[in-house]
This record gives structure tokens, C-alpha cells and sequence, in this order.
């Protein structure tokens, strides 16, 4: 299937390109305090290793501008080359002046329009920022944000409205908004010298339906870069569901050169579900593929036990740990499908179409279990070790099939 994308500029972050022809870019944001260097760098690790390719970190204070040089030497060190990008409000001018090597140190300064001050002050700030920027040879997210849209531009524009014969509804004035905010800052920021190529723009909100309105239409008046994201999308399966629900719409539309997906974490929760939800997106819509995927039934009536959810679940984070070093030695492993299935009702069907699939034994059924590789029947696992043999059937697959790098 052909999946065309909306044309968009290149920006390059660091030594990642986003927009123009560049695959779509997983990014994900850390939750740690900034001025924690130590706890921050193990984050950013993480999220990196689990395949995020832009990481943004918050940049509040003195003390968290002052370690971000700090944190980027330690991730170098590591060999974690993933490009920071500063998420700064109210105080960024001041920050990125006074800690130059912060400045330095991140692929991307977010600039949200709507927290760079009020009046006059508005104006210069943003502009010092920009010119930061343009000194450090960095590009910009202009992020706007429906809790924090600039309240003089949306009171200018509904007071225009009110003029209007037909005043039009306060949603859709708002959403304008968003739009009119994000384009002129984007103009300005042009003005004043930043290049074009330098430039992504995003204009979140929590609203899948005000989402994907904003975004189409923003798409058509522009072709800078977009970051998608659905901001404040939730905890757990709602913010999933919703997310997910509304950049599948927009990504299938073309619409979107960069993802995060914005989950709230439970208490102590992993913060890389974020990234591998994100990836999920993208790998399950036909975009990218970033680690084999497992098909396997839900299970019913004639299912005999836990076993065959156990097997799923076991293999599919087999696949998922294994992929830093198979991605380094195998080529393609990535798009390899395995499938797990519950019973011969559809097992073998589904396993042939797998690269490789088990077909588990229901009730009343054999106590035995075909495995077919690239379609054809190989082996039948008996006994207490399919789980242990199957595995090693997988890693034999892996090293076989998909050429060393
Ligand atoms: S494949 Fe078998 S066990 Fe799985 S859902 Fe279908 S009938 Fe049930």
C-alpha cells in the first residue's frame, strides 16, 4: 500500500531530519526534574533505548539550564546521541542567555507563543530566543497550546468576531486561533532571521475531533514540519485510545512529520509506554517498523489455560528486548511477523501467513502445537518446553533469514 505524505520542509535536529522525505520521528518527553542531571541522563537513556529519537526535557530554572551542557556530555559519553530539545516558558529568553552552553547542547529549543510573556515584553522575549537560535544554528518548535494560547491574540480575535455580521462560534474562533498564533509567530520568527529550514510547528489540544480540525487546516496553510501529539491525552487506555484515535486519522491524511504521545504515567509507572505506543502507531498503521510484531487471538472458550497468553505475552517482549542488538546485526528483523495462536480454529491459517506462527493445542484437541516457518509446517512442540523451544526456533530464524548486517 502506498502511503503518500504531505510535503513538507526538512529541519534537521541534531543528526535527526524531520519533515520532507525523513521517516516520521518518535519523540518523547522526560518527567524528571532537569536540575537532577543524574536521574535526568538515566531517563533520557531509557527513552532512547526503547527507540525514541528526539527527547525533550524541561528547561524551568537556573539549575536545570545549568545542567543541560552536563547531561549531554554524559549521554555523549554513553553514546546515547539522541538530540535534546529545551522545552522552555515564561523565563527561556533569560535562560538560554545566561547558560549559553545550554544553549549549545540542544538539537531544539520548543517555543510555546503563548508563555514567552505579555505586551511589549512578549515581543522582545520571543525575539531574544529567536536570535539565540539563529546564533547557535538551531531550529525551533513553535508549540502552541490550547491551556495556554496567547489570551491577547484569542481576546483580539473574539472581539472581531463579536464585529462580525454573523459572528462565528467561540470554538471554531478559538481554534483559529491556535492556527493564527502558531503562523504569525512562525512569521516572525522569519523576520527576524531564523531560516525557514529551521522551523517545525505544532498546535496541540486534548479534543480528538478539535484536534484533527486544527491540524488538517494547518496543514494546508503551510508546509513546515508538524509535531502531532494530542496533548493532556491521559491515563491508561483512555489516553491511548485517544491518541491513538486521533493521529491515525491525521497520519493516514499525510498529516504529521514527528509523534509523541502524551500518557500520563500511573504512580511509578514506565515512562517508555510512551514511546512504545507511539511506535505501535506508526508500525501498525504501515508508516515505519521498529520491532517484530506478535499476531495472536484473544483467546475464548476453547483456550485450556493461561499458557497461551503467557507465550504471547513472553514472546512479544522477547522480540522487543532482543531488538537493540538484533537492529545492530540483522537487517529487516524489524519487519518480521510471529504469530500466536489458541487453537486450530484459525491457528494454522494465521501462522502461515506469519514469518513464524505456533498454533497452541485447544481443549480437546492434541496436546501438540505445528509451528510453521515462512508458511510451511516445520516441527510439532510437545512436552513441557514449547515456550523455551519455540524461542529457539525464533533466534534460529533470526540469524538465518535476515542478513548480517
Ligand atoms: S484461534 Fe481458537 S482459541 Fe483463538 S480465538 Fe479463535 S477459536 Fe478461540
Amino acid at each position: 500500500m502506498h502511503l503518500s505524505r504531505r510535503k513538507s520542509r526538512k529541519v534537521w535536529v541534531g543528526n535527526v531530519a524531520v519533515g520532507g522525505d525523513a521517516p516520521i520521528a518518535v519523540q518523547s518527553m522526560t518527567n524528571t526534574d532537569t536540575a537532577d542531571a543524574q536521574a535526568t541522563v538515566r531517563q533520557i537513556a531509557e527513552l532512547a533505548a526503547a527507540g525514541s529519537e528526539l527527547v525533550r526535557i524541561t528547561v524551568n530554572t537556573a539549575e536545570a539550564a545549568s545542567q543541560v551542557a552536563r547531561i549531554r556530555e554524559r549521554l555523549d559519553a554513553m553514546g546515547c546521541l539522541v538530540p535534546l530539545v529545551g522545552d522552555f516558558h515564561f523565563n527561556g529568553h533569560k535562560l538560554l542567555a545566561q547558560y549559553p552552553d545550554c544553549a549549545r547542547a540542544l538539537g531544539k529549543y520548543r517555543i510555546n507563543p503563548g508563555n514567552v510573556g505579555t505586551g511589549r515584553k512578549r515581543d522582545e522575549q520571543f525575539a531574544a530566543m529567536i536570535e539565540t537560535a539563529c546564533s547557535h544554528d538551531k531550529p525551533v518548535r513553535i508549540g502552541v497550546n490550547w491551556g495556554s494560547l496567547d489570551p491577547d491574540l484569542l481576546a483580539r480575535m473574539m472581539d472581531d468576531n463579536a464585529k462580525l455580521p454573523k459572528p462565528l462560534a467561540a470554538d471554531v474562533v478559538q481554534r483559529e486561533a491556535l492556527i493564527v498564533s502558531a503562523l504569525s509567530s512562525a512569521r516572525r520568527a522569519v523576520e527576524l532571521g531564523l531560516s525557514q529550514d529551521k522551523i517545525i510547528l505544532s498546535c496541540k489540544v486534548s479534543g480528538v475531533q478539535d484536534l484533527i480540525t486544527v491540524y488538517t487546516d494547518l496543514a494546508a496553510r503551510c508546509d513546515y514540519p508538524l509535531h502531532l501529539g494530542l496533548t493532556e491525552a491521559g491515563m491508561g487506555s483512555k489516553g491511548i485510545v485517544a491518541s491513538t484515535a486521533a493521529l491515525a486519522v491525521l497520519l493516514q491524511a499525510g498529516i504529521g512529520d514527528t509523534i509523541r504521545v502524551s500518557l500520563t504515567p500511573e504512580p511509578g509507572g514506565d515512562r517508555t509506554r510512551e514511546v512504545v505506543v507511539a511506535q505501535e502507531i506508526l508500525q501498525t498503521m504501515g508508516f515505519r517498523s521498529f520491532s517484530p510484531m506478535v499476531t495472536a487471538c484473544p483467546g475464548c472458550g476453547r483456550t485450556t489455560s493461561t499458557f497461551f497468553q503467557e507465550l504471547a505475552r513472553d514472546i512479544q517482549s522477547y522480540l522487543r528486548n532482543q531488538m537493540p542488538a538484533w537492529r545492530e546485526r540483522y537487517k529487516g528483523v524489524e519487519d518480521m511477523n510471529v504469530a500466536v495462536m489458541g487453537c486450530v480454529v484459525n491457528g494454522p491459517g494465521e501462522s502461515k501467513l506469519a514469518n513464524i506462527g505456533i498454533s497452541l493445542p485447544g481443549s480437546g484437541e492434541n496436546p501438540v502445537a505445528p509451528v510453521y516457518v515462512d508458511g510451511v509446517k516445520t516441527v510439532t512442540l510437545k512436552g513441557d518446553h514449547i515456550a523455551r523451544d519455540f524461542q529457539a526456533i525464533i533466534d534460529s530464524y533470526v540469524s538465518t533469514r535476515y542478513r548480517a548486517k
